[in-house]
């Protein structure tokens, strides 16, 4: 048994994961908070993540090809030439995913959205306050599409 660090819980030690460097050999904080801390982190810092990702990808491009041809080998039945079950189940998740990303995009920058990341309901927040906050959002949005270009075009040099 041991307790978290982080929420104070007395717990298994099958309840941690292994540290090599910690001088129990377990680590400090239980599964649970490390796994809720890791996804609050992931939720804060989308455009950094995936700006590493997008570098990673760069750096890597035979790994990217292995994983893409992995990947084609589960979801593409080499002897048919027909999507697997598997990829099936990949294109139905792919298209509802581009779907809400494209409702994402449409309600982006308009005043509910605004609202919403600012965290207060519409009706309380005065107008130029919302304004402010939808060129912001709107500047983001730009500033994505400006990065893609150029990755783009990177990649066709
Ligand atoms: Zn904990």
């Amino acid at each position: 048994m041991k307790i978290c660090t982080k929420c104070s819980v007395k717990k298994d030690a099958t309840c941690f994961f292994l540290k090599a460097s910690s001088p129990d050999g377990i680590a400090p904080w239980c599964k649970d908070c490390v796994k809720k801390s890791k996804k609050i982190y992931r939720e804060n810092n989308k455009e950094k993540i995936a700006a590493y990702s997008r570098q990673w990808a760069k750096k890597n491009p035979e790994k990217i090809n292995a994983i893409r041809e992995k990947y084609k080998s589960k979801a593409i039945d080499s002897s048919s030439g027909k999507l697997t079950l598997f990829g099936q189940r990949q294109r139905a998740v792919k298209t509802s995913n581009k779907r809400t990303r494209m409702r994402k995009i449409r309600n982006e920058a308009g005043p509910e959205y605004a609202a919403q990341i600012i965290g207060l309901p519409l009706s309380k927040i005065p107008n130029e306050i919302i304004s402010m906050k939808s060129e912001q959002l709107l500047t983001f949005r730009l500033a994505r599409k400006i990065r893609r270009s150029l990755d783009e075009s990177s990649k066709n040099t």
